[in-house]
């Protein structure tokens, strides 16, 4: 009923669906979501492609199998992006958008973060396919993760779906996440007037004012970490990073313009709207009355942390079938999306993390069956009688 493996990652993945938010190389998503809508349909699934407001070249798409006898409560999500990162072609060896079978990889743009996690879910729920359900089995496939995670907040917006249960399949090879730390980048802008180096009284110096704002932002940094840790985390402490200042042009010239970029790492637990309040209206206080004016532009929307509950049923069924303990991660997922949604939600897919991102990214063939055959049982459990 559905293409081999292979065939359904090759077209995955020869469908170009970049998500930027530089609009020149952002890419509709609208493909993947067909391909696998079609596959979907064949095996049975009641498929929902939803279009994102506004955005008529992308789409999430939410396909559903049984769960008549149980009236469709409960059940299991499934759930994977499927756009990718831009990419810089120079860099790779073979075509990004050509799946290379070579020995035990199969290299191609997005076939280990995270269009590789699709094939995996459908093969594994297409065992079932003619199987009377308890629960149904949801496959969601979303647009956007890589750049807004515009695709995960329509889906909260849209309240579905409902479920108990949500895999969110990113790549852990396969160790069950059962949390992750928020992350936040936003750029502090600093306009200030230039004028001759010789009399500060002809200017405003948006250097001395960034000067300021740095000395502010060191000192919530180490507020932030005196007040919140987790041991869970290797790096146990929430993080802000200053990460990159241009600011002024001669030695000679009041120092006009000024701007410093930072990235933010909160602890689940903690608010993360509420931190961002107060980190602006701190550093707005320290320019206050400089003459300089102060812009706080985000990058994007910031991806809320993660935490489940230690103790979740999922959280041990996928740590028993796939024989690994539960852990964190460093990077940010949709979890956030899901759990707020009323479900369970466990990070955990096949392929690793050092590989996604980056030019050669490649998914492991050796994880597959592994990842295929606990997905089945985690099934078994969850939406058999
Ligand atoms: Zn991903």
């Amino acid at each position: 009923m559905l293409p081999t493996f292979p065939e359904m990652l090759g077209q995955l993945v020869a469908e170009p669906s970049v998500s930027s938010t530089s609009p020149e190389i952002d890419r509709s998503n609208l493909r993947v979501i067909e391909h696998l809508a079609n596959w979907l349909d064949g095996l049975g699934f009641r498929t929902d492609i939803m279009p994102l407001p506004g955005r008529p070249d992308k789409a999430n798409l939410i396909a559903t199998l049984g769960g008549e006898i149980n009236d469709g409560m409960g059940g299991l999500v499934l759930a994977g992006h499927t756009d990718t990162v831009p990419f810089d072609e120079a860099l790779w060896q073979s075509d990004p958008f050509t799946i290379k079978d070579d020995q035990d990889r199969y290299y191609g743009l997005g076939s280990c973060d995270m269009k590789g996690f699709f094939p995996v879910a459908l093969e594994a729920a297409a065992t079932f396919a003619n199987q009377p359900l308890r629960a149904p089995i949801t496959i969601v496939a979303t647009s956007d993760e890589e750049s807004s995670m515009a695709g995960g907040r329509y889906l909260l917006e849209c309240g579905k779906p409902k479920a108990d249960y949500a895999i969110i399949g990113e790549p852990t090879a396969m160790q069950p996440i059962f949390a992750h730390k928020g992350i936040s980048m936003m750029t502090i802008k600093l306009e200030g007037a230039s004028g001759h180096s010789s009399d500060p009284s002809l200017g405003a110096n948006a250097l001395d004012a960034m000067h300021r704002v740095m000395s502010e932002l060191i000192t919530l940094r180490e507020e932030l970490a005196a007040s919140t840790q987790n041991d869970a985390f290797a790096v146990n402490i929430p993080t802000m990073n200053l990460g990159c200042m241009r600011a002024g042009d001669n030695p000679n010239r009041i120092c006009g313009h000024a701007e410093l970029q930072i990235d933010l790492r909160l602890l689940p637990g903690m608010d993360s709207e509420h931190i961002h309040e107060i980190l602006e209206k701190r550093i707005r206080a320290v320019v206050e009355h400089s003459g300089v004016s102060l812009q706080l532009q985000k990058a994007y929307p910031p991806i809320p942390p993660f935490q489940s509950n230690p103790d979740g049923e999922l959280l041990r069924s996928l740590s028993d079938f796939s024989g690994q303990s539960p852990g964190t991660v460093a990077f940010g997922t949709e979890a956030h999306f899901m759990q707020t949604l009323g479900m369970e939600t466990v990070v955990w897919g096949p392929g690793s993390i050092d590989q996604a991102h980056q030019p050669n990214e490649y998914l492991d063939k050796a994880q597959l069956a592994p990842a295929t055959d606990t997905l089945r049982r985690v099934i078994q459990r969850f939406c058999m009688a």
